[in-house]
C-alpha cells in the first residue's frame, strides 16, 4: 500500500517551500572559506519514499558539500561490519551536549562510558579510522563506494571544498592526534583526517540526500536500485543515534518540535528520515547558531506534521 500518497507530498513540500522561502534568518559556515561563497539563497526540499517516489522543488540538483550529513553513513558500515556492542564501547554513543568539534567531548572518552559519538567530528574520524581495507587508497575506494550505493550514483569530491577545509583543519587535526593517544583511532591519525576531510567534501544533491536517507528508511536497501547497503539491524542503529545527536547540541529541541532521526552539515543540507516510510532532504546554507540550516529545520517541521503529524511517536492522535 502507499506511505503517503503523490498528491499528499506534493501539498506538503510545496506549501513549506513557500512558507519557509523568504526566510533570511542565519549565516553561511564560514570557518572553512570556501562554504562562505556558496550563495545563501539557494533552497530546496527533496523527498523520496522507501518505495522509491521521489518529489522535488527548488535547487535539489544543486551540489552542495555533504559535510556532517556524511556521518550516519559511514557510521553504518562500521556499524555493520563491527558489530553493535563494539561501536558502543569504542567509540561510544552518547551525546555530548557540546559543539561538534569539541575536545571536551573527546576528554570524557577516557572515562568508563565514552561521551562521545559517531556524529560529532571526534567519533567520525575514529570511525573513518576503522574502516577498511586499512590502505588508505583501498579506504577511500570503500568509503566513496558506501556513499555511491547510498546515492545510487558515482558521487564526486568538491576540491574547491577539499582544499579549503584540509588548509584550515588545525582543530580535526588535533583531535585526530588525541584520538590515536586514547587508542581509539586506528592507524595513521593524518590519515583519518585526510580520509574524514574528504568524505566530508563528497557533492551531493537534495536529491541525493534524500535518496541516501530513504535507504536507511528502507532498512539499509535502496529504494531505487534495490542494492542492500547494511542490514536492517546496522540502519536501525544508525537511526538511532541520529536520533539523539544528529542535530548538534539542539538535538533536543528537534526531537521535541519534529520527532523523526535526522542529521545536518554545515553545507546546509539536512537529512530527516521516516522509519518505513519516507525521508526528506533539504539544502539552504544559512545556519543557525549550533549550525543547523535555518530553513531547512522549518521546512522540514512544516513537512513532517502535515504528512505524520506528531513524527516518529505517532500515539495515533
Ligand atoms: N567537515 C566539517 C568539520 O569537520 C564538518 C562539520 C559539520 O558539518 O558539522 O568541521
Amino acid at each position: 500500500g502507499e506511505i503517503v500518497s503523490d498528491a499528499q507530498i506534493k501539498a506538503a513540500v510545496d506549501k513549506a517551500y513557500a512558507a519557509t522561502k523568504g526566510i533570511t534568518a542565519g549565516k553561511d559556515a564560514d570557518y572553512i572559506p570556501a562554504l562562505a561563497e556558496v550563495p545563501p539563497d539557494l533552497f530546496g526540499i527533496a523527498v523520496v519514499t522507501v518505495d522509491g517516489r521521489i518529489y522535488t522543488v527548488g535547487d535539489t540538483d544543486h551540489p552542495f558539500a555533504i559535510e556532517s550529513a556524511s556521518k550516519p553513513f559511514a557510521a553504518s558500515w562500521v556499524i555493520e561490519q563491527k558489530g553493535e556492542q563494539w561501536v558502543e564501547d569504542t567509540i561510544g554513543v552518547n551525546q555530548t551536549g557540546l559543539p561538534f568539534n569539541s575536545i571536551i567531548a573527546l576528554e570524557s572518552h577516557a572515562q568508563a562510558t565514552p561521551a562521545m559519538n559517531p556524529l560529532v567530528n571526534a567519533g567520525a574520524i575514529a570511525i573513518v579510522s576503522w574502516i577498511e581495507p586499512a590502505e588508505p587508497k583501498a579506504r577511500w575506494q570503500t568509503i566513496q563506494q558506501l556513499m555511491n550505493d547510498y546515492a545510487g550514483r558515482a558521487l564526486d569530491v568538491d576540491l574547491t571544498v577539499y582544499r579549503s577545509e584540509a588548509g584550515s583543519s588545525e582543530h580535526n587535526r588535533a583531535i585526530s592526534h588525541l584520538l590515536k593517544g586514547y587508542g581509539t583511532l586506528n592507524g595513521d591519525p593524518e590519515v583519518a583526517l585526510d580520509l574524514y576531510t574528504r568524505q566530508c567534501s563528497i557533492h551531493v544533491t537534495a536529491q541525493d540526500l534524500a535518496t541516501m536517507g530513504a535507504t536507511l528508511a528502507n532498512g539499509g536497501t535502496h529504494p531505487i536500485t534495490g542494492k542492500k547497503i547494511v542490514s536492517p539491524a546496522a540502519a536501525e542503529k544508525t537511526l538511532a543515534i541520529m536520533s539523539t545527536t544528529g542535530l548538534y547540541e539542539t538535538s533536543g529541541t528537534w526531537t521535541w518540535n519534529v520527532g523523526l532521526p535526522a542529521k545536518s552539515g554545515v553545507g546546509g543540507g539536512i537529512v530527516a528520515v521516516a522509519p518505513g516510510r519516507f525521508a526528506i532532504a533539504t539544502f539552504a546554507p544559512p545556519l543557525d547558531a549550533a549550525g543547523n540550516s535555518v530553513k531547512g529545520q522549518k521546512a522540514i517541521e512544516l513537512i513532517v506534521h502535515d504528512l505524520i503529524g506528531s513524527g516518529m511517536f505517532d500515539t495515533g492522535r
